[in-house]
């Protein structure tokens, strides 16, 4: 793994998976909870950001998965440093203000939203508390689909990254498949932001697997739906098929079901690998000017957040030389 890494190629890559996420967010909603059968009848096959779908969504407009996601990404930024550091270090505060974004998200009459969403946000505004107990219900990819920006503000601490997606994770969601799907996924977009290459991503989630053998994906069983398992297999069977953003999106959102989900978080994952620089221009000309706006800010301020919690500043090397790694 490349340990000095340059700002600029980080910038790249996390733009790429946070612009990545919303390019299939717009083009998979299209096609949500459509059998692959029907949409080859009614696209052939569905390649073209165009709206519509069950939600009559605007060209280029995103769902909940983008505004949630942005709604956590607006708490982490909110809180800052010391609400970051304070949460590493055992406080619940930056938890509570995650849980108030998200209740501000669904007050503000979002276009779509879970029910294991709505019943986890409702709990906490009511009840305050952070988390339900275990439900064998609470096995949706809700909380895995939003987890981005915990990732990018905890990019150099394992731990703290851990912490604080099981925290914005449980808000809404109390199911050990969707916990080991939430940190698996974010540990492999962490290796994709270091630059790992298709065969390491290859490599690292057949080991994966190995340790999570409920998400295997040998045979594919082609199902693409809200259920984390079957979100996870799709999204890792057409990211080590295709090497190609275009290619591994395309696949999936033809794939169906929980289409703009499956489509985001495989846009995210390949987005890092690829970079922003070479996400498909036709895409990311018809995403809303607003969300590519917002996204990039985020994005900017998420990376400076992370590093807050560089090591380094819990742990200073003794010899005095900079910890310029992570
Ligand atoms: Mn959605
Ligand atoms: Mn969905």
């Amino acid at each position: 793994m490349p340990e000095l890494l340059d700002p600029s190629v980080l910038l790249d890559r996390a733009l790429g998976a946070y612009l990545g996420f919303a390019i299939g967010d717009a083009l998979g909603a299209t096609v949500e909870f459509m059998r692959p059968r029907e949409i080859a009848l009614e696209y052939g096959v569905h390649r073209d950001i165009i709206g519509g779908g069950w939600l009559k969504l605007a060209i280029g407009q995103v769902t909940d998965d983008t505004t949630m996601s942005l709604a956590l990404g607006s708490a982490l930024l909110q809180g800052g440093s010391a609400a970051l550091v304070s949460h590493a270090q055992g406080d619940d505060t930056l938890v509570r203000s995650i849980g108030d974004a998200y209740v501000q998200w669904l007050k503000s009459r979002p276009v779509d939203c879970g029910n294991t969403c709505q019943r986890g946000i409702l709990r906490y505004l009511h009840e305050g508390t952070l988390q339900g107990s275990f439900n064998p219900g609470d096995g949706g990819n809700g909380a895995l689909m939003r987890n981005l920006p915990a990732v990018l503000a905890t990019l150099h601490d394992d731990t703290a990254f851990e912490r604080l997606s099981m925290a914005q994770a449980r808000l809404t969601h109390h199911h050990p498949l969707s916990d080991s799907a939430t940190l698996g996924m974010g540990r492999l977009l962490r290796l994709l932001l270091r630059g790992a290459t298709q065969h390491a991503c290859q490599t690292w989630v057949a080991q994966w697997i190995g340790a999570n053998p409920t998400f295997h994906i040998t045979p594919y069983r082609g199902r693409a739906t809200a259920y984390v398992v079957d979100t996870v297999q799709t999204v890792l069977h057409y990211l080590t098929l295709h090497d190609d953003f275009e290619a591994a999106l395309i696949a999936t959102v033809n794939q169906g079901d929980d289409a703009d989900t499956t489509g985001a978080l495989v846009g995210m994952l390949a987005g890092a690998r690829c970079g922003a620089a070479r996400l498909p221009q036709r895409w990311l000309q018809r995403l809303q000017p607003a969300i590519v706006r917002a996204i990039t800010d985020q994005t900017r301020g998420l990376l400076m957040l992370a590093q807050t919690l560089h090591p380094s500043l819990f742990d200073p090397p003794s010899t005095g030389i900079p910890n310029a790694s992570f």
